[in-house]
């Protein structure tokens, strides 16, 4: 039955290729793959339970009957195995068929009780744990993913930009959460990338707040982080404006955080640390007298998770390379009065960087 299936097709071919030549590197003659967003990048394979066994000329994927013909839709070259029940004998009867003696895997996407059933059944084999060997590989993004990523990003700008037109005095965090939710999936977004954060007036000083039922106020700062995912590949973006004027005792902090967004953006490009990146925002808002109130990192990578590496922080060891997407977001937080952060989503190009997103930072009062 193996036989009768064809080779894959771009991008699955290439990334098949890259996959194991990582894998011959890290001495390994198979790879499980169990995170589903891996799965997605490496197959194509959207159903929810899956598993990917790359072996030096196979691709296995065992997933149960409920995605029998999702496998064959999407995955069509993929060696099929369905499971009847998933149980780590199971697994690992299937994984023994192709003899492997260093089968790999990553530590984050596993669970404790799992390793130690599948190890015990795989013997002789020997699960060997190679972190981030896929993760490595999505770093820089083909033209498709950042085609996707450009599409997640426009339904997120439209959205918002439908509920900015309409946010009023006294409406409620979580209502204007929901209506972005809502004008996102209208737009083909399949959902949002994580729950919009909502924040009004003082709870805006929580980097990472849960909207609730406190209501938009004129006059008080209004921040809105919020992301698309389309097409399974994410935006995050946020804005921070207010219905009126921004309040008195937050202009400074306003000022600082724009000037800090738009050096760092002037600062990416392909061979630049990712922590001097972090470095030119973080000198501008200290400068400013906000050195202790901006208490995250400056950016992250998106792709098909929300976070993902790069990590653009002082502690970063990355390097920034072409085609790499990453946020930057740098932001003042003053407990009891509120906070401010702008992020967009920036493209690393050959020659420096192109920002994906479009929406303007200073937004007209609404
Ligand atoms: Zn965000
Ligand atoms: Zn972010």
């Amino acid at each position: 039955m193996a036989k009768s299936r064809t080779a894959p097709s771009d991008p699955y071919a290439t990334r098949l290729v890259n996959v194991r030549a990582a894998m011959a590197k890290a001495r390994i003659d198979g790879l499980l793959v169990l995170d589903r967003h891996e799965q997605y990048w490496l197959t194509g394979f959207t159903g929810e339970d899956g598993m990917v066994l790359v072996t030096p000329t196979g691709c296995v994927l065992l997933s149960d009957r409920r995605f029998d013909e999702t496998a064959d839709r999407e995955a069509p070259w993929a060696q099929k195995v369905l499971r009847k029940v998933r149980s780590a004998a199971v697994t690992a009867r299937e994984i023994r068929r192709h003899k492997l003696g260093r089968i790999g895997f990553d530590a984050r996407h596993i669970d404790v009780a799992t390793h130690a059933a599948l190890s015990k059944e795989l013997r002789p084999a020997r699960l060997v744990s190679v972190q981030n060997l896929v993760g490595r590989l999505r770093l820089l993004k083909d033209d498709g993913e950042i085609a996707a990523i450009r599409r997640a990003i426009r339904v997120a700008e439209q959205a918002f930009l439908a509920v900015w037109d309409t946010i009023k005095p006294g409406q409620p965090e979580r209502e204007i959460a929901a209506r972005l939710v809502f004008e996102m999936q209208s737009r083909g977004a399949e959902e949002p990338s994580f729950p919009p954060i909502v924040a009004a007036g003082a709870n805006a000083s929580l980097p990472h707040y849960a909207p609730g039922d406190a209501p938009v106020k004129a006059n008080e700062v209004l921040l809105i982080d919020w992301g698309a995912r389309s097409g399974w590949y994410v935006s995050d973006l946020t804005r921070t404006m207010s219905i009126g004027r921004m309040p008195r005792d937050l202009t400074k902090a306003w000022d600082a955080v724009c000037a800090a967004h738009a050096a760092a953006i002037d600062a990416v490009r392909p061979g630049v640390r990712a922590a001097a990146v972090d470095a030119v925002a973080r000198r501008i808002i200290r400068s400013a007298g906000f050195g202790d109130r901006f208490g995250h990192a400056l950016g992250h990578g998106i792709g098909l998770k929300v976070h993902e590496p790069p990590r653009l922080g002082t502690d970063s060891e990355d390097e920034l390379a072409a085609g790499m997407v990453v946020t930057i977001e740098p932001g003042i937080y003053l407990p009891g009065i509120g906070g401010i952060r702008i992020e967009d989503d920036v493209l690393v190009t050959a020659s420096g960087r192109e920002v994906l997103s479009s929406l303007p930072v200073r937004l007209p009062a609404g």
